[in-house]
């Protein structure tokens, strides 16, 4: 993962659980080219490899559940647990405000994004489309990273049709934090990363959310984003996979608060102590986006909830 490495196609598939794979699968259905990677290995990585999509019952000796879902059990075996025997501490870390709702927004039925060529699907995507403002553990999230994957899919493979190959020496990496540090002022992925989690872990902040608290979050969000812009990189492939998860996590906790401060209600699982109610005139998405300048806005249409 040293070297910078080149390659054309035409549907280029970022990650390797359900969704992409279906995606994958889909747009080579549909004639094209298709290229998949992913950060881990397809099916030991993400949210699929823990969650035990599918797999509604295994037996209780080693190699039933080893063949099943090995990373699932991976994290009792380096505890000494026994699941099916010991007893054990649950931590539910932020169950109800990181997961379920929320992610790129989709704006047509091929899960397209507002970035042409640039299609979403599984848990990167909203899944309010489906679900509203409430989900968690169940089978529409399962379903929607098969089905989202499959017309993310086609979708692409559709665009990729009509626009044709890019020369690749006419393409530009446009990414910049994380991989082309402005300054020589260095900070390293593991400083950003404790950074980060310092304001997005404590439950006290983003679990009880209250404005007082998440203010002053955001605001160390954002200096953290800057000295990330001038210090964040690195020279080897892997130490640059590092860099930008970091700056990712910085990213998305910057949108995230913005998002939490502009809806003053709860509703679905956005919760904030400070406004205990539901706020009939707040019926609508945030949407939020950018880097550097960060923005959030409501969304014309009110929500359109699946029954
Ligand atoms: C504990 C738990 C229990 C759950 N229970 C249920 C349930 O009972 N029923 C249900 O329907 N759903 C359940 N879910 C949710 C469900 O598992 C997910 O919605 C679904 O697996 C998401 O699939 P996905 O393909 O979108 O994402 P993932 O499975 O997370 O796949 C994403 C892939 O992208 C890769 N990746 C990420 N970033 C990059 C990058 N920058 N470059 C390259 N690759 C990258 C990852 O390595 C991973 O392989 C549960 C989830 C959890 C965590």
């Amino acid at each position: 993962m040293s070297e910078p490495w080149q390659i054309s196609t035409d549907v280029l598939v970022i990650g390797g659980g359900p969704a992409a794979c279906w995606a994958a699968v889909h747009a080579r259905e549909a004639g094209a080219d298709v290229v998949l990677v992913d950060k881990g290995y397809c099916g030991t990585s993400g949210a699929t490899a823990p969650s035990g999509t599918g797999v509604w019952y295994v037996a209780p000796g080693a190699t039933a559940r080893a063949q099943a879902k090995p990373n699932f059990f991976l994290q009792f075996d380096r505890r000494g647990i026994d699941p099916f025997t010991d007893r054990f501490e649950v931590d539910l870390l932020a169950e109800g405000t990181v997961r379920g709702t929320g992610g790129i927004d989709v704006v047509d039925d091929d899960c397209a994004t507002t970035v042409p060529g640039l299609y979403a699907a599984g848990d990167a995507a909203t899944r309010e489309r489906i679900c509203g403002g409430f989900t968690g553990g169940g089978s529409h999230n399962a379903a929607w990273a098969m089905s989202s994957g499959s017309w993310a899919g086609r979708g692409a493979a559709a665009f990729a049709r009509g626009s044709g190959r890019v020369d690749p020496a006419a393409v530009r990496g446009a990414g910049r934090v994380g991989l082309r540090p402005e300054t020589t002022e260095s900070v390293s992925p593991a400083e950003v990363v404790a950074a980060a989690q310092r304001e997005l872990l404590p439950f006290e902040k983003n679990y009880l959310r209250h404005g007082n608290r998440i203010r002053p979050a955001l605001a160390e969000l954002d200096d953290l984003w800057e000295r990330a812009a001038r210090g964040l990189g690195g020279t080897t492939g892997a130490e640059r996979v590092q860099a930008r998860q970091a700056a990712a996590i910085t990213a998305v906790g910057r949108l995230m608060y913005r998002s939490t401060l502009a809806r003053t209600e709860t509703r679905g699982m956005s919760k904030r102590a400070d406004h205990p109610d539901l706020d009939p005139a707040q019926h609508h998405h945030i949407l939020s986006g950018g880097l550097d300048e960060a923005w959030t806005a409501a969304s014309e249409a009110p929500l359109a909830v699946a029954s």
